[in-house]
């Protein structure tokens, strides 16, 4: 039984809907600068069993280190900042193919 119905309807219309977007954005630190920024607008690395790799989907499993998209960044997280971050050091491997991906970005 559906009595007050027509009180019901009045009630949904007098409570107008809050749009609630674009907030609560993820926040990260960049480990070079150690400025903080949306997630989206960083760069994910991660640790995983096989060595340290550019995540650029941030879906891969493991502890992640955020950098910016800028070669100033890489190169403070390649000498140290990036290792202290994922709480390993970096072997050969990882410091050649972190390097790759440094050299495609661009300078500042
Ligand atoms: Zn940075």
């Amino acid at each position: 039984m559906i009595g007050n119905s027509k009180f019901a309807l009045r009630r949904v219309y007098c409570v107008p809907k809050k749009p609630r977007k674009g907030k609560q954005v993820p926040q990260r630190t960049c480990v070079g600068c150690r400025e903080v920024h949306p997630k989206r607008s960083l760069i994910r690395v991660v640790r995983s069993p096989e060595g340290i790799f550019v995540d650029p989907t941030g879906k891969m499993a493991g502890r992640g280190a955020y950098l910016h998209e800028k070669r100033s960044c890489w190169e403070i997280g390649m000498q140290s900042a990036l290792a202290g971050a994922l709480k390993t050091d970096l072997s050969a491997a990882d410091k050649k193919r972190l390097t790759e991906f440094m050299a495609s970005l661009s300078k500042d």
